[in-house]
């Protein structure tokens, strides 16, 4: 029945080709059209902050799929090309080189963008931002180069760089308003973990400030702090956050608030046009509320639920969030949502680097957080899926299993 229909798929990275691969393998015969405004096939991101910034693998190594892998699904890939305009009236998406597509069902894979920062020397030489391998290989040619580093912002892709910057032997600054690195997502509590973890390898961290201006001739040479420091330095990193692309949806009359608003179904306000990844922000049955995931293991899994859904099944996206982080080697997983909690309660001792953290709200777990300690994801969702009230003491006690603080309900998270 779809054999002759055109799909297309704006946005050629993991949750674009994770989708591309599903229509594939479920069947689907009609024309299959993605479209990339990078240059490159879709990659992953993750190793662009750890292993891949380092030198520690090559590029052919963060591809989704080999290169023979769309010839071969029959995949037009059209890369270095942007989808500029979408009509949803005719089902028709226009790319910058006048060339215009019909589709049946469009998937807006569209992803997110570092936000800039506005302040004095912002444009000059030596500020970095990180989102694409070609941005990872000037940032890994300017490490290659040593000297001294200031990172502006201690989320997860400030604190990953400075960790690479510290392995790779750099002098290490880095900047952030909040009082511990990775507050926002973690706490102050074990965003203090993350702290001590950074200063133990030499970071120096300049917490509670912000950024007033960068300044220097051409090129950055040092950072004034808005709280009247000076910093000198070689180069600077900025990650404070990113944005969802939704021009296009906007542009096309797509519903679009914090990212563009999908159903569970990942069904956006049009009829046949979908969205998934970095840019959607889906209803969450869980949650009973719409979320946005910036995370690998959503678009991982976001891809394949629209695909499934474009072909007209009823594949509802509820998976518990889950992300991952390495940092020195210490390595993290994370699962849940916890926008608020009213406390945390440590299994195994934080200073030991093995641990798990489980936020709480009115004694259920909300989220979890497996540092050195594997192999307990799926206990974890399953805890924040069952709801249950659970008590601290056994919460903490390595000797009760998690299994025994709420039935097993998910399996496989990444
Ligand atoms: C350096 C780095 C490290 C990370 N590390 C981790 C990690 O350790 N753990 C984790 O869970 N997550 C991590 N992430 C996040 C993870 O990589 C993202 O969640 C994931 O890449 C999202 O995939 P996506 O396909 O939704 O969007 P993106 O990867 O943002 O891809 C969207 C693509 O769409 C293209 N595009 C946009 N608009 C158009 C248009 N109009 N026409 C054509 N093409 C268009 C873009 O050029 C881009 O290639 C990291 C991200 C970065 C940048």
């Amino acid at each position: 029945m779809t054999t002759n229909q055109t799909f297309a798929i704006v946005g050629a990275s993991l949750a674009g080709a994770k989708a591309a691969e599903t229509l594939r393998t479920e069947g689907f015969e009609g024309r299959l059209v993605m479209i990339g405004a990078e240059h490159e096939r879709p990659y992953e991101r993750p190793p662009l902050s750890k292993e891949y910034l380092r030198g520690e693998v090559e590029r052919e190594n963060v591809y989704v799929h080999g290169a023979s892998f769309y010839a071969e699904h029959d995949i037009e890939l059209r890369l270095g090309r942007t989808a500029v305009s979408l009509d949803t009236s005719i089902g028709q998406v226009r790319l910058d080189d006048g060339k215009r597509l019909r589709y049946d069902r469009l998937l807006l894979a569209t992803g997110a963008e570092p936000r800039r920062l506005s302040i004095p020397g912002e444009a000059l030489d030596g500020v970095f931002y990180l989102r694409s391998v070609e941005d990872c290989d000037a940032l890994r040619e300017r490490l290659d180069r040593g000297g001294s580093v200031v990172v502006v912002g201690a989320g997860w892709i400030g604190a990953e760089v400075a960790a690479s910057a510290r392995q790779r032997g750099l002098d290490v600054s880095v900047i952030d308003p909040l009082s511990v690195p990775l507050e926002r997502v973690l706490g102050a509590e074990v965003g203090a973990i993350y702290r001590d973890i950074h200063t133990d390898h030499g970071v120096k961290m300049l917490l509670g400030t912000g950024v007033a201006a960068f300044e220097g001739t051409t090129a950055v040479e040092r950072v004034r702090t808005s709280d009247g420091r000076t910093l000198d330095c070689d180069f600077v990193v900025v990650g404070v956050g990113v944005q969802p692309r939704t021009a296009l949806a906007s542009q096309g009359g797509v519903y679009v608030g914090d990212g563009i608003v999908v159903d569970e179904y990942l069904q956006t306000s049009k009829p046949g046009v979908f969205a998934a990844g970095d840019v959607a922000m889906a209803h969450h049955p869980l949650y009973g509320r719409g979320i946005r995931v910036e995370h690998w293991a959503n678009a991982l899994h976001q891809g394949p639920a629209a695909a499934r859904n474009m072909l007209g099944r009823s594949d509802q996206f509820d998976r518990v969030p889950y992300f991952f982080s390495d940092q020195y080697g210490v390595g993290m997983e994370y699962a849940g949502y916890a926008p608020a909690w009213d406390r945390v309660v440590f299994r195994g001792d934080p200073a030991s680097r093995e641990f798990i953290a489980f936020w709480l709200v009115d004694d259920r777990v909300v989220a979890g957080m497996n540092v050195g300690v594997w192999d307990v994801t799926d206990q974890i969702q399953s805890l924040i899926r069952a709801r249950v009230t659970v008590d601290d003491r056994r919460l903490a006690d390595t000797g009760v299993p998690l299994e025994d603080l709420a039935p097993a309900t998910e399996t496989g998270v990444a």
